[in-house]
């Protein structure tokens, strides 16, 4: 299991690769985000740890740009600032998961575990539902075999509730899972693109419950 490790301080870095070597890990480690970036891009990595505070490129531009060169490597981003914003930015950005220093390098290997698990699971990115499937890494959806156009925003949407397919989520989840980075929500936004997603896809796709959110119910048949 390759691993990249960005990281400019030099005990915590040593500290982490140290820990990931004992577990298995073939740990590659550069200083600066600009050589996380180009080594991210050269490939051959399974997994990344990646810190935001960085010389020479942050790391947040360093997953963003990763990201639009189609980098699909998953990646944990360790940061020093805890705020709500900073982490909705990281996950909206492309991490996998987010962790905030200072942490318990068993907790990271922990969670390292489980991104991969996940990865593993998911290798072609496609998550079904009924008679629809969505490709998360194309951000596409087809429906009964048809692809279906959907704005960012209403992909991001449906992402969000089939990810948690049952569970009711509430309006503040949902805005934070589509404007999370820019923040500014109109009032009746959210209505316009569960509307859209309904009429683009199929109207009982999304079931309102009343003065808490919405939900998406397991496809029939498969209901406990
Ligand atoms: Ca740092």
């Amino acid at each position: 299991m390759r691993l990249l490790l960005v990281e400019d301080d030099e005990s915590l870095g040593a500290g982490i690769r140290d820990a990931l070597a004992r577990s298995r890990y073939l740990v590659e480690w550069v200083r600066d985000g600009a050589l996380g970036l180009e080594a991210l891009r050269g490939g051959g990595f399974d997994l990344a740890v990646l810190d935001l505070g960085l010389p020479r490129m942050d790391g947040m531009e360093v997953l963003r740009q990763a990201r639009e060169s189609g980098v699909r490597t998953p990646v944990l981003v360790l940061s020093a600032r805890d705020t709500t914003l900073q982490r909705i930015g990281g996950l909206d950005a492309g991490a996998d998961d987010y962790m905030v220093k200072p942490f318990d390098v068993d907790e990271l290997l922990a969670r390292l575990r489980v991104i991969e698990r996940r990865h593993r699971g998911s290798v072609d990115n496609r998550v079904g539902h009924g008679e629809l499937e969505i490709d998360t890494a194309g951000m596409s959806v087809c429906l009964r075999g048809q692809p279906v156009a959907l704005q960012r925003r209403e992909f991001l949407l449906l992402r969000k509730l089939l990810d948690n397919t049952g569970q009711v989520m509430s309006r503040q989840q949902l805005e934070e899972s589509i404007y999370g980075w820019d923040g500014d929500v109109e009032s009746n936004a959210l209505e316009v693109h569960v509307h859209n997603l309904r009429r683009k896809l199929y109207p009982g796709l999304i079931r309102t419950v009343r003065g808490v959110g919405y939900v998406i119910d397991p496809p029939t048949g498969e209901r406990p």
